[in-house]
């Protein structure tokens, strides 16, 4: 790149006697005129976010035909799945966040990093409109410059915000936990209630709303969140706030029958088991429909009495919304109906050209893999008779699972029945393999899968996934673009030039504290309690982004294994 360029001319200058100055500065020169030269032919590859699906794509990026810029609010990438770690002390917050320039700088090719936010993309002039993160020192304004970046290929992975469904209340009196200085907060304020409740001339109600702690969402973030705090208490507050311990409550509010509902039930039932144990309340079936300073609202599921309980501390943790880059763009290319950004199986962003998006902000669009899906039912169908052998539907389903992977994922979902099952339903049991089906029918029953389809989930390990597939993709251009290796075409003529994405489900931890973690690993096999913390704990630190970071968490478990958490809360 231009810049290692002048880092190797300046080395040389230095490490030469004086008379070689002048011939350095000349290659110097050359270099850089060089460099700029190529530079200008490169292809601008801009990459929106530093989150996981960003950094995954600059990692696995290696074709040095391409000039990148990546341009992120957040000059670091943080380990996400340790943030609620982060909320007691267990890991401290720098531990879990990796500078994006120190992933950068391991990089041989041509990648610069801008501290801004996108807060506009125009497709059809191919650039973005950014807002820098500071304001520089020269401008009186405290919102940062404005500037404009072209393109030729968008990568946004710019991720989603919490979603607070609009309750009046929850910005203003509740804590997220998204970022890291969510984490930090959170921690801060953890100390805080137990320092408040230890001070004198306040009754016994006074102590025990303080120490109300109250979590809203029972998936994996609220879980573990409650698990590490019942811990804290249970561990470190015994000996820190022993006069004030036994007032502590946390209280758990789901609005569905059952906590990490997307779990195995085994799963599931271990851990309502466990927060029963650990006298952890958890309110099932239970909306909150405000929060003031002091108050939570909540109604219980079929009922219109709402029941106000006083609080400390809350944690909002319900899922994901969009960001209003991600609306506004949506509302402009014609997808504001939308839940995230529709792609295709490639990561396109449907209706727009070399724009791509992955991670938290985009879903892969399945309505159309189910379209395509009966237009090849409709081709099988060569002698027109307008019916086809569900045996010829099993046929075909082998060249449907070639074209989109994801297809054989959902088929093998427990989630969906057997789709010949589905298939056949209608007709009764008779002998499956010569039923004979119209195609309206199984058109009628794309529907049903279509319906039963799960869009990919929100986490690390699919934002992950996609980040390495496009690198290698990137990788591959113009090798691809001779000799493609994708299926054939469906809509025109020839190959595609890639392999669609495939999603491969390595598994789901959910923390519960007390050192047992509950792990939910491919072929539905689930392992619960200290075996499984201990295999959380080795995958964790090996999924860290750099050597740094793992010796820094590693060392904070040991110190919290000797030492206990440090509950100074800065
Ligand atoms: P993010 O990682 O959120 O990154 C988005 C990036 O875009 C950030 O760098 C942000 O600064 C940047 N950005 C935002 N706005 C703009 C803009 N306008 N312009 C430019 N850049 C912008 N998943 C798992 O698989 N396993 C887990 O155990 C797990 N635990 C989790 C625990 C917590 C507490 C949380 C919050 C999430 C957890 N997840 C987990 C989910 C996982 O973190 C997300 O799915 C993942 O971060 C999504 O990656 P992403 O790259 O799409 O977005």
């Amino acid at each position: 790149s231009g810049g290692s360029l002048i880092a190797y001319a300046e080395a040389n200058t230095n490490n030469s006697n004086r008379g070689h100055v002048a011939h350095a500065d000349a290659i110097t020169s050359n270099s850089i005129a060089h460099a700029d030269a190529n530079a200008s032919k490169k292809k601008k590859v801009v990459v929106l976010g530093t989150g996981w699906a960003g950094m995954s794509f600059l990692k696995n990026l290696n074709n040095s035909t391409y000039e990148v810029k990546v341009v992120s609010p957040r000059n670091f990438f943080v380990f996400t799945p340790l943030l609620p770690s982060v909320t007691c002390g267990k890991v401290e917050a720098r531990s879990i966040v990796e500078p994006i320039r120190n992933i950068i700088r391991k990089k041989n090719i041509n990648v610069s990093y801008c501290e801004a936010e996108c807060i506009k993309i125009d497709p059809a002039s191919k650039k973005i409109y950014c807002r820098a993160a500071r304001a520089t020192l020269n401008t009186n304004s405290k919102q940062g410059e404005e500037f404009e970046v072209g393109y030729d290929y968008l990568i946004i992975a710019v991720g989603a915000q919490v979603n607070t469904f609009n309750t009046p209340g929850v910005e203003g009196n509740c804590h997220f936990l998204k970022e890291i200085e969510d984490a930090q907060k959170i921690r801060r304020n953890v100390i805080e209630s137990f320092e408040k409740a230890s001070l004198p001339n306040l009754s016994e109600e006074e102590r025990k709303k303080i120490l109300h702690f109250v979590v809203v969402g029972g998936g994996p973030t609220g879980v573990e969140f409650s698990g590490e705090l019942c811990d804290f208490v249970n561990e470190d507050v015994l000996k820190l706030y022993p006069t004030v311990q036994h007032l502590v409550k946390i209280t758990v509010i789901e609005a569905t029958d059952h906590i990490l509902n997307m779990f195995d039930k085994r799963i599931t039932k271990f851990a309502e088991g466990k927060f029963l144990r650990d006298d952890i309340d958890v309110k099932l079936g239970s909306m909150v429909t405000k929060i003031t300073e002091n108050e939570i609202s909540t109604k219980a599921k079929g009922s219109d009495k709402t029941t106000s309980t006083p609080y400390g501390m809350v944690l909002w943790s319900t899922g994901i919304g969009q960001r209003p880059l991600i609306k506004d763009f949506m509302k402009q290319i014609g997808q504001g109906n939308r839940r995230a950004l529709a792609t295709d199986e490639w990561l396109r962003v449907e209706g727009c050209d070399n724009v791509y998006a992955l991670g938290d902000c985009a879903t892969i669009n399945q309505r159309k893999v189910v379209e395509d899906i009966a237009e090849i039912f409709k081709r099988a169908d060569k002698d027109n008779s307008g019916t086809l052998t569900v045996k010829k539907f099993t046929e075909i389903m082998d060249d449907v699972i070639a074209r989109y992977p994801q297809v054989k994922l959902y088929m093998k979902s427990k989630r969906v029945r057997n789709f010949v099952d589905i298939l056949t339903e209608a007709k009764g049991n008779a002998a499956k393999e010569t039923i004979e089906l119209s195609i309206e029918e199984f058109k009628t029953a794309l529907s049903v899968v279509d319906s039963k389809m799960k869009n990919l989930p929100a986490t690390a390990q699919v934002a992950n996934q996609q980040g390495a597939y496009l690198a290698k993709c990137f990788n591959r251009m113009e090798e691809c673009e001779k000799n493609p290796e994708g299926p054939p075409r469906f809509r025109g003529t020839g190959r595609h030039r890639f392999h669609p994405f495939r999603y491969r489900h390595l598994g789901q931890f959910a923390p519960l504290g007390g050192e047992k973690t509950a792990a939910q690993l491919p072929g539905d096999w689930v392992s619960i309690g200290h075996s499984s913390q201990w295999l959380w704990y080795s995958i964790y630190a090996s999924k860290q982004v750099s050597w740094r970071t793992r010796a820094l968490v590693v060392s904070d478990w040991i110190r919290r294994f000797i030492f206990g958490r440090d509950a100074s809360g800065i």
